[in-house]
């Protein structure tokens, strides 16, 4: 299927933002695409994430979360502002905790918690 222009800008909006729910992607596609309704970006990202294009994080809010990497991957996520980042955890690392967690199954997309280094440096200070 052939990506429409306003497709195009979705794709391109969420890969600067990395993860951002359909609300955050909204606001910022709205600022290119005048008149842009909230349902045609939920309907698009819906479709996307249909054909692997794109993935979905972990859902914390209650609010999905879009993913710019559709790729399995693991996130960490700050407490303080929810900013997720992708990490990519070596196998050694997960086999380690696999051993420790006996015929327990872990899934491929671990998800840490923190404070990021940002809020770390915000409440230092
Ligand atoms: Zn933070
Ligand atoms: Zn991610």
């Amino acid at each position: 299927m052939r990506n429409t222009p306003q497709t195009t800008v979705i794709l391109e909006e969420l890969h600067t933002l990395g993860h951002a729910t359909n609300r955050q992607l909204w606001e910022n596609v709205a600022k290119k695409i005048h008149g842009i309704t909230l349902p045609s970006i939920h309907r698009t990202t819906q479709r996307l994430r249909q054909e692997g294009v794109i993935g979905c994080a972990p859902n914390l809010q209650g609010e999905g979360i879009l993913d710019a990497n559709p790729l399995p991957h693991s996130h960490f996520m700050c407490r303080q502002c929810n900013t997720l980042t992708d990490v990519k955890l070596n196998e050694s690392t997960v086999e380690q905790l696999q051993s420790q967690l006996d015929q327990a199954v872990i899934e491929k997309c671990l998800f840490i918690a923190g404070i990021c280094r940002k809020c770390v440096s915000t409440t230092s200070s």
